[in-house]
């Protein structure tokens, strides 16, 4: 994985991303726009088109083919799965880079924690989608001594859970999670459809009603929050009903809830955490890690516990929302 923990190559890798961006998209469609008005130009003024014209233009159009090209080759060289610094630089990322690298600049912190907190804003962008990949890649890298001390912490907290008894439709192999995937039309594929129709709550008898591993793990999580000083509450909606993700997703904008049946609330397998300040008063929207610190804390140390952030860095930001990190369709 190659990291960029650098505000400057950070920043810098975000322009270069954007001059590409323009140049195989806006300068192309402007320089052709004017190809074509100087043709239809010439063609009304002088009633035809000679040959020096012609040549002219398709240099021009040459040209363009030309700063297209070498954008395209650039831009996909660079946006490689393994190049974290060019696939997460965007405008969010750098935001918070550039906000928690200010705010930490003249704090007596120990520089290796602030190089961690700043390389954990790259890292939790990563994990969002490759973190099957990091966590399951423990053949590499071992040679370096931190992360392989990192690798047995997860280990340690990271439940080797397995049971494939499909309950509330949701059954756990070796720590993967696994949900139905949803086929439009059959309801039983469905998030939500299942939360009330298992009476016993077996699977699901915790206060919540969330999915008992799922639960287990948040728990963990929070107790671990706590013993370090930070106060993280879990929503007391375990399992969100189908119905109530409909209710959701008409009332709320769209983009903020997801489309009823897909929904991981709706499996007992996401919670929406609260997160509190030292004083003890509910840290505002608006927030960052560091002037959230529970929340910094639970963004940085999530992994550790088998969970994950997901939504980070969606178009609408939800920095409360946690589920598994490893998940998967059956
Ligand atoms: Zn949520």
């Amino acid at each position: 994985m190659f990291s960029c923990n650098s505000l400057y190559l950070l920043t810098f890798t975000y322009y270069l991303k954007l001059i590409l961006a323009i140049l195989m998209t806006i300068v192309p469609i402007f320089l052709l726009e004017r190809i074509f008005i100087r043709i239809i130009q010439y063609k009304y003024k002088k009633h035809r088109l000679d040959k020096f014209i012609i040549k002219k233009e398709f240099k021009n159009f040459v040209y363009i083919i030309v700063i297209f090209t070498l954008a395209y080759t650039l831009h996909t060289a660079l946006n490689k799965e393994n190049n974290v610094c060019y696939i997460y630089a965007s405008k969010d990322v750098i935001k918070e880079y550039r906000t928690t690298y200010y705010a930490l600049k003249d704090e007596k912190i120990n520089n290796n924690d602030k190089y961690a907190y700043l390389e954990n804003i790259l890292l939790t962008s990563y994990n969002d989608i490759s973190n099957e990949n990091t966590l399951n890649n423990n053949e590499k890298d071992d040679n370096n001594n931190q992360t392989t001390q990192i690798k047995n912490e997860v280990e340690d907290n990271f439940l080797k859970e397995s049971d494939s008894t499909k309950l509330n439709n949701v059954y756990v192999q070796n720590g993967v999670f696994y949900y139905p995937k949803y086929v439009y039309g059959n309801r039983s594929t469905y998030s939500g459809t299942s939360c009330p129709s298992n009476p016993l709550k077996q699977g699901y008898n915790n206060p919540y009603g969330y999915n008992n591993y799922f639960y287990t793990r948040l728990t963990k999580f929070v107790e671990e929050a706590s013993k370090n000083g930070y106060k993280i509450t879990i929503s007391t909606q375990g399992c969100r009903t189908y119905e109530t993700q409909i209710y959701y997703y008409n009332t709320m904008t769209r983009g903020r809830a997801a489309y009823p049946g897909y929904s991981l609330h709706g499996f007992g397998i996401a919670s929406d955490l609260e997160f509190y300040k030292s004083d003890g008063s509910v840290c505002p929207y608006g927030r960052t890690d560091y002037s959230c610190p529970s929340m910094g804390w639970a963004h940085k140390n999530a992994y550790k516990f088998g969970l994950t952030f997901p939504l980070l860095n969606a178009s609408y930001k939800e920095d409360w929302h946690i589920e598994p990190i490893n998940k998967s369709t059956y």
